[in-house]
């Protein structure tokens, strides 16, 4: 089984992602974890990614989809993939169908945690951040929020289409939410 998870960010899709992977032995494709440890690494293509991701904005394609490759080939992950954070656009999407396809996999399902605006500001405000003031970790969340309005969106309603999306309630708390996942995953 395949899976997407989208959610705007500050949804708690990592930690969603995680218990889903531990819980059924699945391997988390998160492409913000990917490109948090190319920023450490301190090159040039990190210093850039770095720059973009603070901005709010996506980085571009070619950045992640080498990554997204090596692992759909790699047959130790063979359909038993999460996606956490791709597709986030519609040419994303279109890679990653053309990649399945290359590699003989499909989507099973696709999960879309729901959270409003109101509640991400407030989850950003709570967590301690001495390195910035609070207003610009507030900025810099709502144009997350309008990036992912933007740009992800239209991908999840492009699975919708296809009758593989879940919506989830993910203003409840972590434990609530595990149990809705995996009686989902259940059915599957
Ligand atoms: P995340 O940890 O999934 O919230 O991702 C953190 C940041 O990494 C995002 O706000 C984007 O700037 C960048 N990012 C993560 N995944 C992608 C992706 N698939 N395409 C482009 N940018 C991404």
């Amino acid at each position: 089984m395949n899976l997407i998870i989208f959610g705007p960010p500050g949804a708690g899709k990592g930690t969603q992602s995680k218990f889903i992977a531990e819980k059924f032995n699945l391997f988390q494709l998160s492409t913000g974890e990917f490109l948090r440890k190319e920023i450490t690494k301190n090159t040039d293509i990190g210093k850039k990614i770095y720059s973009i991701i603070n901005s709010g904005s996506l980085v571009s394609d070619n950045i992640v989809s080498d990554l997204i490759e090596k692992i759909i080939s790699n047959n130790e992950y063979y359909n038993r993939i999460i996606f956490d954070g791709y597709p986030r656009s519609l040419s994303q999407a279109k890679n990653l169908n053309n990649l399945l396809d290359k590699y003989k996999q499909k989507i099973d399902l696709v999960l879309k945690l729901s959270v409003s605006l109101e509640t991400i500001k407030k989850r950003i405000l709570e967590r301690k951040n001495l390195e910035k003031r609070p207003d610009d970790n507030e900025k810099i969340a709502i144009k997350r929020f309008e990036t992912y309005e933007k740009s992800t969106e239209p991908v999840i309603e492009y699975y919708k289409k296809m009758n593989l999306l879940k919506v989830i309630d993910g203003e409840r708390s972590i434990d609530q939410i595990n149990k809705e996942i995996s009686d989902i995953i259940a059915l599957i």
